[in-house]
């Protein structure tokens, strides 16, 4: 067979050396065999790894593997229209993708072209999609607090500009909700936010869209879709381009954030890719190198120093687990490259905590050095206490018979846990989060019985609004929680109580 392709080669070669002096052997191959959206090319001497091919129709393909005497390509186009023998050419660019603000409020494909019916994306740059990341000493230090409007989040595990922080969780946990509600909460805050779908159903997507449109968050985002129908190679490049979307923002000195929805199904693309290319298969059948495409992909995610714009790419990759198990081999890949997860627990999400946040197993490495110190201030002992009440609701379901303290901190602990329950779509302003978090822990409504509690949060938060609207201004304005603006919590929360008590 190989010497059959050999000869085939060289006759080939010989045929346009004779054909013409001036085409370069180098630049022209032939396609020796194709099937599964993988073309198996002979020529093509000098190609690069990564190199974008043209194929007859138009279609392109991406090099991925250089062999001695064949290059192996994936099809970015259907594999229907290309035939063995057909001419295969050079284009001497790796794939790009086209970028700037033209994008927003747009949805496009892996390739960068729209995919909405709303027309041409007339853009005038492009980016290689896959770039090294920024070198260490290019990046600051996570500073800023990037607040998704979820109180569990930014009181717990907050996130910093620039961090990497990974949502992982079994299936219908609610993952997308999270990252959903954080892009919601960047209305007006000047950050661009790019959603990454992988490998799930167009309905889905265009719900999603839908959603975005509603509440006016499509104005600062771009959906970079790889739909569940379309091929392995789309699904794999489509992180990479939307990242390269996000780096030249933040080259600009913006500040971008973006998800990955799910990076699961992007390494079993990768492992079908790899596996179609014949390349040895590891664990779980994921080839040796799964690890850094997830890496390579989150280091481009980065905190720019001021001297470089000061912009930064936030990254939200989602995960999703069998069973509750984060050992397995993709997520604890992903767990040691990011900077952080926030774990859902789908047995809180049936017990109907939502968001189903696992406070013991989730942590941020980063982002409490980000964190406004009004937040950290009321939030700080939050985690230890939820993780008491935990403790002792296991061993309260032995023996009915429990001592004050005990029953205090259960009754404490069940509030804190009603507290940090919140609605999809509903994110909440950084303000608003202090004080609802402020009451809570401490216990100026440890006396409500629990399903009374966020119907008097919402009376108390209209109070404020309309009796002391100063405490939310300077809440959100200064970030200051001093003894004043306390006292006057604590009056607007003993009005409300007298009233509804
Ligand atoms: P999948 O594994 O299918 O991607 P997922 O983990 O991304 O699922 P979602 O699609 O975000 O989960 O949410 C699953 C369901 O739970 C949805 O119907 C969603 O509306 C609901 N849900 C998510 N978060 C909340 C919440 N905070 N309050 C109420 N319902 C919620
Ligand atoms: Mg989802």
């Amino acid at each position: 067979m190989t010497d059959n392709l050999e000869a085939l080669s060289g006759l080939i070669k010989k045929e346009l050396e004779n054909y013409e002096d001036k085409i370069d052997v180098g630049d022209v191959g032939t396609v020796v065999t194709i099937g599964d959206g993988i073309a198996l090319i002979y020529g093509l001497k000098k190609v690069m790894m990564s190199e974008l091919l043209l194929f007859p129709n138009d279609v392109y393909g991406m090099v991925m593997n250089l062999e001695e005497n064949s290059v192996g390509c994936v099809l970015l186009g259907k594999d229907s229209l290309i035939h063995e023998g057909d001419i295969v050419k050079r284009t001497h660019k790796v794939v790009e993708v086209g970028v700037g603000d033209e994008l927003l409020g747009r949805v496009i494909n892996a390739l960068g072209k729209p995919i909405d019916g709303l027309g041409e994306i007339k853009t005038t740059s492009t980016r290689p999609i896959e770039m090294p990341a920024p070198k260490i000493m290019d990046r600051e230090s996570v500073n800023t607090p990037l607040l998704t409007g979820i109180k569990a989040i930014d009181s717990m595990i907050p996130i910093g500009k620039g961090q990497r922080e990974l949502i992982i969780g079994d299936r219908q946990t609610g993952k997308t909700a999270i990252a959903i509600d954080t892009i919601l909460n960047q209305k007006d805050k000047d950050v661009y936010c790019i959603y990454v779908a992988i490998g799930q159903k167009n309905s889905s997507i265009a719900q999603l869209v839908s959603k975005l449109e509603d509440y006016g968050a499509m104005k600062y985002t771009t959906i970079v879709c790889a739909g569940a129908s379309e091929s392995a190679p789309l699904l794999y490049i489509a992180p990479y381009a939307a990242t390269s979307i996000a780096e030249y923002w933040m080259l600009q000195g913006k500040d971008v954030l973006i998800v990955y929805d799910d990076l699961s199904k992007h390494a079993v693309a990768y492992r079908t890719l790899s596996l179609l290319l014949k390349r040895s298969p590891g664990r779980e059948a994921y080839p040796g190198d799964i690890f850094y495409i997830h890496s390579r992909l989150l280091e481009r995610a980065c905190h720019l120093k001021k001297e470089l714009g000061g912009g930064s790419i936030t990254a939200l990759p989602i995960i999703e687990t069998q069973a509750g198990d984060i050992s397995a081999y993709i997520p604890t890949n992903v767990i040691s490259i990011t900077d952080g997860q926030i774990f859902l627990s789908s047995d809180l999400f049936n017990k109907g905590q939502r968001p189903a946040i696992d406070s013991g197993l989730s942590v941020s490495r980063v982002g409490s050095a980000a964190q406004y110190k009004s937040m950290k201030y009321v939030s700080a002992s939050m985690k230890i206490e939820l993780a008491n009440y935990l403790e002792l609701l296991e061993f309260s379901r032995f023996g009915s018979d429990l001592d004050k303290t005990t029953k205090d901190i259960l009754n404490h602990g069940s509030i804190l846990m009603e507290v940090l329950k919140q609605k999809q779509y509903m994110p909440l302003s950084l303000s608003q989060e202090i004080v609802d978090i402020y009451i809570a822990q401490n216990k100026l409504i440890d006396d409500i019985p629990v399903n009374k509690i966020h119907e008097t949060l919402k009376r108390i938060s209209e109070y404020i609004y309309s009796q002391k609207p100063e405490i939310y201004e300077l809440l959100e304005n200064n970030h200051l929680l001093d003894d004043d603006i306390k006292n006057k919590i604590n009056e607007c929360v003993l009005d409300v109580k007298k009233v509804i008590i």
